[in-house]
């Protein structure tokens, strides 16, 4: 039975596999339109020119050595005999479809990888992208994840998104019609956003039927925008009780039925701010130790939906 007062990914992977499973990172070379110059040059002001979510990754290595790699890493380490390949940094499906085909396939192929999560941005899912993400939907354990970050215009504009909200409406609702399992990135924190719309986006993945959600806390990364705007003094991060208290509030406005993919995260090696999220268990039990105070759990307060 899962113990904590949200639905965890560990548990959901239980249920489908009857073991743990492991995510190996596996960075596949594509870029992102933000930074390429087709929407933009500077790249969201949190992401670094690594790709956001790339530390840790050999660049240089074919795909089929990195999950190779990290299969030895975390066989040694956990005893691990099931893997997912995750395509992580930067935009997963900016590329020809052959390209990403033969991407997805070669991870695949590595004996014991039981599924794959490709994360990519709302802009790079034309539709013969889709239809050739239903086909790994249908033929292996697929979660799509999309980074939205922030529904509300003002806050994408004010993070150099590169794209509106209606975009990531688009897409998403394209994914879903496919029946693709869809995990949507956002970002608590951002400059400028307040906690009523922070709390907001809660209703919003409900209203879409998101599968997934994995949440985020704003971190400042040597190297980003975000940076230099830290610097200057111009950008206020949360305290670690914030955090705590906003993710709970958060949680129990999501439906119970979204799987939580990430409720923070430590920042990698690059981090500068806030320092106490690099304690990434001590965040996490304190949400748990707050959801307990509260007595409360995932969807206690969401608002059903239609
Ligand atoms: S979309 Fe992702 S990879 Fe591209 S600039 Fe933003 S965070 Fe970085």
């Amino acid at each position: 039975m899962n113990a904590k007062r949200y639905n965890p990914f560990s548990e959901e992977l239980k249920k489908q596999f009857g073991c743990r499973v492991h995510r190996i990172s596996v960075d596949a070379g594509f870029s992102c339109p933000n930074r390429d110059g087709t929407v933009g040059v500077g790249g969201c002001i949190f992401c670094s020119d690594q790709g956001s979510g790339s530390f840790g990754i050999a660049r240089g290595m074919s795909i089929a050595e990195q999950v190779e790699h990290g299969k030895e890493v975390m066989t040694r380490k956990y005893k691990a005999h099931k893997f997912i390949a995750y395509f992580q940094p930067y935009s997963n499906t900016y590329a020809p479809t052959a390209q990403l085909r033969a991407a997805y396939d070669e991870a695949l192929a590595v004996p014991e990888v039981v599924g794959l999560i490709v994360g990519t941005r709302p802009d790079c899912l034309p539709a013969e992208t889709i239809t050739l993400l239903e086909e790994y939907h249908r033929k292996t354990y697929f979660w799509l994840e999309l980074g939205l970050q922030s529904p509300h215009d003002r806050t994408l504009a004010r993070i150099r998104r590169g794209h509106d909200s209606a975009v990531f409406m688009a897409a998403a609702r394209a994914v879903k019609a496919m029946g693709i399992r869809l995990c949507v990135h956002v970002i608590l924190g951002l400059p400028g956003e307040s906690r009523e719309e922070m709390l907001a986006t809660a209703a919003i993945l409900n209203d879409l039927g998101v599968d997934g959600v994995k949440i985020h806390l704003l971190h400042v990364n040597r190297g980003t925008p975000l940076a230099e705007m830290y610097a200057r003094g111009e950008i206020q991060l949360l305290e670690r009780v914030e955090y705590v208290g906003l993710v709970c509030d958060f949680l129990e406005r999501l439906h119970p039925d979204i799987i939580i993919h990430r409720l923070t995260g430590d920042g990698g090696r690059d981090l500068l701010a806030p320092l106490w999220s690099a304690a990434k268990f001590e965040v996490l039990n304190a949400l748990d130790d707050e959801m307990e105070r509260r007595g409360s759990r995932q969807g206690g307060r969401s608002q059903p939906v239609a």
